[in-house]
């Protein structure tokens, strides 16, 4: 029984229009208190977890937190003026008809946190996300661990399957996701569902939501389980194209270079801009492609990235390094690497539906599911063995377009600029300094988090007792989770307090800061921030993040920005989903996670997998210390991680703090620095830092 199930009795059998119910009064009817978000956040009473309770009676809540109480109303839709359950309706509506559309989740996952719709891995629901494409209606998720979920909500691999579930729990479960789809259809003004899950997902929930005047197709009534694919070919080919698979059907445009003359080469280095990078062996010679002749060399060597040194290799065309390829993760049984598609604008490719026809011959891959680990990217990626230079040349004649310079040209002109993707570019420094040994990179770590702790009770520290300098501003943070999102957002390339102030500041212009009507209002946003004086020195930008942001959280979160944290996610998940919002880089999305864990009380499963924040300040504290070698974004977290497995993100406050306070890039105050008797005092290394 759930904890809010007496309050839907009550709602069952409430006669009348409308309603006043304080606090007190609900808290009496549900036996147990009210959580303080529902006090204080008026979009807790919208979420589609609790809103279903009455909705599914008919009643629509108003709270008035200013006056304790919630006002219900009895909407039109309810359990005693619902028309009949839908009797031996057809197993499908009519093309077009309105509808919400609801696919069970499949046993087939990816290794890596995803977005649902990527998350699942099979033929069935290859056809299932297709039709649901197709149809043009909305869709959400059935998942057997999360209940409804939306397609772009980001989840981790999980083992639950609902037909291997104890009664109890499909009975649970299938009241919940009644619930929700019930909340679901009222936000989205529908008043039919269409199933495509087997039985286990759909016999509760179908008679629930029968019962609440729902019209309810399932499409496989009297179908045995393996017929459920066929029924997509026959019901609806025209919305399906073959599924998509690793390796594609060859294409018929692109005809392949043949290699006129290789041989194997020693070890070379490769000047960069910034660095000089050895590769320790690799190939060279001549290929031929549209009637043209290239000089190629496939160089092999290796480079600290995705938290882990990996091979890594870069294919050159005609001296100009094109393309770049990093070990998968399971490169000792495979010996193949990576390299990201981009399409003609130089856009990385994200589904099979955009690839470039000419990739149909290649083998072509999920970038995350195969480099399980912190950046990997959210797209698609050739899968290419080490050795395979053909393959190599290949990609990198495709990634220029098919637009390159005659070798007669490339000789007299400068090579072009390189076109590696520069968030894989090469550490900005080289190390010329002996790492410091883990034991003593521990201590140094210890003595970041001692300082942590002794200053949080009292001193202001960063997202302490004081975000904005302004106590009205501060509370907004811990009242309305979408001011919190928006401050992250405005935390970027100005003073931290003028960022945290913002959202105070956008409530007081706009007069709201509800996501519906900033979706709706977005030249009102924009004016707002750049109205004098201005919120954010972006003053284009940033709006434009906030509007997106307000999206996000309707389309995914139920307009309810809560729910980003609520389910109790691991440091880890949160991270990726605070990512997904535009404006919220690595940086901002490992700070946020530590704040709202440590200040706001936000109840997150694992800290383990907290990050630090790759910030200025962090960065020169962590090279002067010696804690980190590189100005490298992977290297600092592998290192954090190492030297405070605990919890890495727990040494980024302190780090900044210092490195605010004291660590200061010019006249650092050592004597007064907290790490005095642990640092490694390597002034130089960080004082050349740069950026945000
Ligand atoms: S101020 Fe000095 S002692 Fe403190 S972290 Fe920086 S270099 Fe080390």
């Amino acid at each position: 029984m759930g904890k809010y199930d007496d309050l839907g009795l009550f709602f069952a059998d409430l006669d009348g229009t409308e309603i006043e119910l304080t606090f007190d009064e609900i808290e009496e009817l549900i036996g147990s208190g009210l959580p303080t978000s529902a006090r204080r956040h008026a979009a807790w009473w919208s979420n589609a977890q609790y809103h279903a309770v009455w909705s599914e009676h008919g009643w629509r809540a108003s709270p008035k937190l200013g006056s304790g109480l919630v006002r219900f109303r009895r909407v039109e839709r309810n359990a005693s003026t619902a028309r009949a359950p839908s009797r031996g309706s057809s197993r499908r509506p009519p093309d077009g008809a309105p509808r919400l559309l609801l696919l069970g989740c499949v046993k087939g996952k990816r290794s890596a946190a995803s977005p649902a719709k990527d998350l699942y891995v099979s033929a069935l629901w290859e056809k299932r996300r297709q039709y649901a494409e197709s149809s043009g209606q909305p869709w959400r998720i059935l998942s057997a661990e999360h209940g409804l979920v939306c397609p772009d909500q980001v989840l981790e691999p999980y083992d639950r399957h609902l037909a291997s579930q104890s009664f109890e729990y499909r009975q649970k479960w299938s009241h919940q996701v009644a619930r929700s789809v019930l909340a679901e259809l009222e936000q989205l003004g529908l008043d039919t569902v269409e199933f495509h899950a087997s039985r286990a997902y759909t016999e509760e929930v179908r008679r629930t939501l029968q019962h609440a005047g729902i019209v309810v197709h399932w499409p496989f009534e009297g179908l045995r389980q393996g017929e459920h694919q066929s029924w997509y070919l026959e019901a609806h080919p025209g919305s399906l194209s073959e599924p998509t698979s690793m390796v594609e059907e060859p294409s018929k445009t692109f005809a392949w270079p043949s290699i006129v003359s290789m041989s194997r080469i020693g070890g070379f280095d490769y000047r960069w801009p910034d660095a000089i990078e050895h590769f320790e062996y690799g190939w060279e010679g001549e290929l031929e492609h549209g009637g043209a002749r290239y000089s190629f060399k496939h160089g092999v060597g290796s480079r600290f990235v995705y938290g882990a040194d990996r091979v890594h290799t870069v294919t050159f065309i005609n001296g100009a390094p094109v393309v770049e390829g990093v070990a998968a993760d399971d490169y000792d049984r495979r010996q193949c690497l990576l390299s990201l598609i981009k399409g003609a604008t130089g856009a990385m490719v994200r589904s099979h539906a955009d690839l470039p026809g000419a990739y149909r011959s290649m083998q072509v891959v999920d970038h995350r599911s195969e480099i399980d680990a912190p950046y990997s990217r959210y797209g698609l990626a050739v899968k290419i063995r080490v050795d395979d230079v053909a393959a190599w040349a290949a990609h990198a004649l495709l990634r220029r377009g098919g637009s390159l310079p005659t070798r007669a040209a490339a000789i007299q002109a400068p090579a072009p600029p390189p076109e590696i993707d520069p968030e894989d570019a090469f550490p900005v420094a080289i190390p010329d300094v002996d790492p410091l040994d883990m034991a003593r990179k521990r201590t140094i770590a210890g003595a970041l988090i001692r300082f942590g702790e002794t200053t949080a009770a009292g001193v202001q520290t960063r997202g302490g007792v004081s975000f904005s300098g302004i106590e009205e501003a501060d509370r907004l943070l811990y009242e309305e989770p979408f001011a919190f999102l928006v401050a992250v957002i405005c935390d970027y390339l100005i003073p931290a307090e003028r960022a945290w102030a913002a959202p105070y500041l956008l409530k007081q212009r706009l007069g709201h800061l509800d996501p519906g009507r900033i979706i709706q209002e977005p030249d009102e946003v924009a004016r707002a921030v750049a109205m004098r004086p201005a919120l954010h020195r972006y003053t284009q930008r940033v709006p434009e993040f906030i509007v997106e942001a307000a999206r996000i959280v309707l389309d995914t979160y139920y307009g309810d920005a809560d729910s980003i944290w609520a389910d109790e996610p691991t440091a880890r998940l949160l991270q990726l989903r605070l990512r997904q919002f535009p404006g919220i880089s690595q940086k901002k999305a490992a700070m946020a996670v530590e704040i709202l864990e440590r200040d706001l009380g936000v109840t997150i499963h694992e800290m383990t997998g907290s990050d630090i924040a790759y910030d200025v300040h962090i960065r020169r504290v962590f090279l002067r210390t010696g804690l980190a070698e590189l100005d490298d974004i992977d290297h600092m977290i592998a290192m954090a991680r190492q030297a405070y497995p605990e919890r890495p993100g727990a040494l980024d406050g302190p780090a900044w703090e210092i490195g605010r306070t004291w660590c200061r890039p010019r006249n650092p105050d050592c004597s007064a620095c907290p790490l005095n008797g642990v640092c490694a005092r390597r002034i130089d290394a960080g004082s050349a830092v740069r950026g945000a």
